[in-house]
């Protein structure tokens, strides 16, 4: 098949904060580098027009991003010293009082002081969709190619130096074959692709197989993150408030916590985190987010709301042990895809910008010595080590492992270990491995109640699937690819009782009767489908996976 080739100088995969960032430091080291040539500070050959490519597979720049977010203005500050002055910057609000509760099933008790580690005060709070389209807009302005709605399909490879990205075909019809509007993807071709997709990233997993980068740290693992935005009744939104919870309606096994912050107008977000280690086989994220509304502590801040929005998207929090080799030939790992995110805050955006700027300057020094090794873009690893990610992360990097049994011991290793120091690295394993199965576990006394929808303030799965705003073409290869369907008829059923029909946050995956048959059998609804990952982490056998779908679907998050 003929292919349309495109060379350029760096190809960022991926238009979230990480690669945003790192794009506009790009240009504005090329920039620099060029003035200083001109000005005859400096030797060598100006780089011309440079080829910078962005690709985000989403219909546009942040309509797949998703975060908390209380933003940690460091790297900000850094890339665009001067954003508290300009009249674009998205910020919804600035921190002003903040609320730590621990919540049982009925009541909850508030902290008399926040921990100087969750002390957000006088930060701005961010629909990261709205801030990583602001980035974009900027980076466009620097002279960045943003290409929206093109996915990355796979790696080019040069022997075992990555050269590049081929795009997703467009048109491809439900078997398979070409449909009339077929559009062959395009070879972009690149001595130095960054790859910051988010957390569990296709292109990054491959890559991180084929060079064996994870070789020396532990694997990656993740929450499940759901969250709603809703709208309140005129003039009735504290002007920047924030709330955590820990608790109910997570047991004391389940490692996360909750989240409300104030936005701008009338409007607030709520939002619950969930280790995807859960033990509860029938664990649903949004089942306890509806919970946690009906929990008296929560619906007298928002009961009076109206959910507008939903979304869900996995988050990395294996934090500094999980990081792995952060480059190889031709290639580099920046974000969210590299685990950068500190648990212990619950913070990465400011993480994810900073190595996004550091890959930048490895790639600039790639490009001026007309050499992208692993030799040169090693800067990159020994500058995230150099750097104040490094001191940010670090002290965290046994969260994850301290919450392994019980959240009352969790919270009191990791207050040891913050004034203490770390020690070791723990060591964990893989999230789905802690999956009990069915006649083994025993749930919460709360944990199947059900939750009395009302349509406005609590909501059913499927109705929030609208409120994500996602959409397929639905003449197209189901994107999620199941292995052996066999095995969700038979043993899965058994052992765990089909996990993936609670966990799926979009209801994706349903049980249905074949009527020739009379048994259940899969059905996968993938038009449903919020790009959260969460099947492809949390299946007790891990038989699906997750692929991008053509270009441009997907949810439309905007607010998120
Ligand atoms: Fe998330 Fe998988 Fe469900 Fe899609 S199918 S919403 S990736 S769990």
């Amino acid at each position: 098949m003929e292919r349309d080739e495109m060379p350029c100088d760096a190809l960022f995969v991926g238009a979230g904060p990480a690669n945003l960032a790192g794009a506009i430091h790009l240009m504005n080291l090329i920039e620099a580098h060029n003035a200083a040539i001109a000005a005859g500070d400096k030797t060598g050959d100006p780089i011309d027009e440079p080829m910078v490519v962005v690709l985000e597979k989403g219909s546009a720049v942040g309509q797949h991003q998703l975060s908390g977010a209380v933003l940690d203005p460091r790297a900000l500050d850094e890339l665009i010293p001067d954003w508290r002055e300009r009249d674009d910057v998205p910020v919804e609000r600035f921190v002003q009082r903040e609320e730590l509760a621990f919540l049982t099933p009925d009541s909850a008790v508030t902290a008399p002081w926040i921990p100087p580690e969750l002390d957000n005060h006088g930060k701005p709070i961010i629909s990261l969709g709205r801030f990583c389209a602001w980035l974009g807009e900027i980076a466009e302005e620097k002279g960045v190619n943003v290409f929206a709605g093109f996915t990355g399909h796979d790696l080019l490879w040069d022997g075992d130096t990555c050269v590049g990205v081929r795009t997703g075909d467009k048109g491809i019809g439900k078997d398979g074959e070409p449909k009339d509007q077929f559009e062959p993807g395009m070879d972009l071709q690149c001595p130095v692709t960054i790859l910051g997709e988010g957390p569990r990233g296709h292109l990054t997993r491959r890559l991180i197989q084929r060079r064996n980068l994870d070789a020396d740290s532990e694997p990656m693992i993740y929450y499940i993150g759901v969250k709603e935005v809703l709208e309140l009744p005129e003039g009735s939104v504290e002007d920047g408030w924030v709330v955590h919870t820990l608790g109910y309606p997570l047991d004391e096994r389940t490692f996360g916590g909750t989240f409300a912050y104030s936005m701008e107008g009338d409007k607030a977000c709520i939002g619950l985190l969930v280790g995807l280690n859960a033990a509860d086989p029938q664990m649903d994220a949004h089942h306890l987010l509806q919970l946690l509304k009906m929990h008296p502590y929560i619906r007298e801040k928002l009961g009076d709301g109206k959910v507008v929005k939903y979304g869900a998207k996995a988050v990395t929090i294996g934090g500094w042990g999980s990081v792995p080799q952060l480059y190889a030939d031709g290639a580099m790992i920046v974000g969210d895809s590299a685990s950068i995110f500190n648990p212990l805050r619950i913070k990465g955006i400011h993480l994810s910008m900073k190595s996004g700027m550091l890959a930048a300057e490895a790639a600039f020094e790639a490009m001026v010595r007309g050499d992208a090794s692993a030799d040169v873009l090693r800067q990159y690893q020994e500058a995230v080590d150099s750097s104040w990610i490094r001191e940010d992360m670090q002290p965290g990097q046994n969260m994850h492992a301290n919450f392994k049994k019980h959240t009352i011991s969790g919270l009191v290793q990791t207050a040891v270990q913050y004034a203490f120091g770390p020690g070791p690295l723990k060591r964990f394993d893989q999230d789905h491995t802690y999956m009990e199965q069915s006649a083994a576990h025993t749930p919460a006394p709360w944990a199947r109640q059900e939750i009395p929808y009302d349509g406005t303030y609590l909501i059913d799965k499927l109705t929030d699937v609208y409120n994500s705003g996602t959409q397929h073409e639905e003449q197209q290869p189901a994107h999620l690819k199941i292995i052996d369907t066999e095995i969700c008829a038979t043993t899965c059923l058994e052992e765990f009782g089909n996990p993936c029909t609670k966990f799926c946050p979009a209801q994706v995956y349903n049980m249905r009767e074949n009527e020739a048959s009379g048994r259940l059998e899969m059905e996968v609804d993938f038009a449903n489908c919020v790009h959260c990952k969460t099947c492809d982490i949390r299946d007790p056998y891990q038989i699906i996976t997750w692929m991008p779908p053509e270009a441009g679907d997907g949810p439309e998050y905007d607010l998120m």
